[in-house]
């Protein structure tokens, strides 16, 4: 498996769940993370309860970020976060974008840009989805996506704001 050796800024991931106890599973996530050797968890963002996107005929999700540091390279950051997803449970889905009991996407690994096929960084469809945009703002309002250039905050203030509705959970 390629890699790189970790960033010295920061790494931003999206969690998420909407099948059983939907936040608990999120923090259930976040201890195991922090228990990661490499990985130091550096703030946590609030959580929201939101409307699911692409494939709606499901329960709402509850969605959180994250910002971390870590001397792990990308992909093995990627192997630990879907072993994370195994204990907590996930089986692979039938449903692209379908329920899922705990989902975590790398959104950010520093400027890193990653094209493979097992890893796609900055994440391909963070920049269109206010239920990743709004939790990393509420962390760093000010950090740069660095393909398109702008700021979380920007991103998000383009978001059609009665699309995706969401709530604090
Ligand atoms: P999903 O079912 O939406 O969680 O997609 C999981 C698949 O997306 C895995 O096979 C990963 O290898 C792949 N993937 C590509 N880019 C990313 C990313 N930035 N974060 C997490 N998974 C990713």
């Amino acid at each position: 498996m390629p890699d790189s050796t970790g960033v010295n800024q920061p790494v931003f991931l999206s969690l998420g769940s909407n099948l059983g106890r939907r936040r608990s599973n999120c923090l259930a996530a976040l201890e195991m993370l922090a228990k990661v050797e490499g990985v130091k968890v550096l703030k946590v963002s609030p959580f929201y309860l939101t409307e699911p996107v692409d494939y709606l005929d499901q329960d709402w999700f509850v969605n959180g970020a994250v910002k971390l540091e870590t001397r792990l390279g990308a992909f093995r950051l990627l192997q630990a976060t879907q072993a994370i997803q195994k204990k907590c449970g996930r089986k692979a889905n039938t449903i692209r974008f379908g329920p899922r009991l705990l989902d975590i996407d790398i959104i950010f690994f520093g400027d890193q840009i990653i094209n493979s096929a097992e890893l796609t960084v900055p994440h391909p469809r963070m920049h269109k989805r206010r239920f990743v945009l709004q939790p990393i703002c509420d962390i760093d309002p000010t950090v740069v996506h660095p393909l398109l250039g702008e700021t979380v905050e920007s991103l998000l203030a383009k978001l059609d704001p009665g699309s995706q509705r969401m709530v604090p959970y």
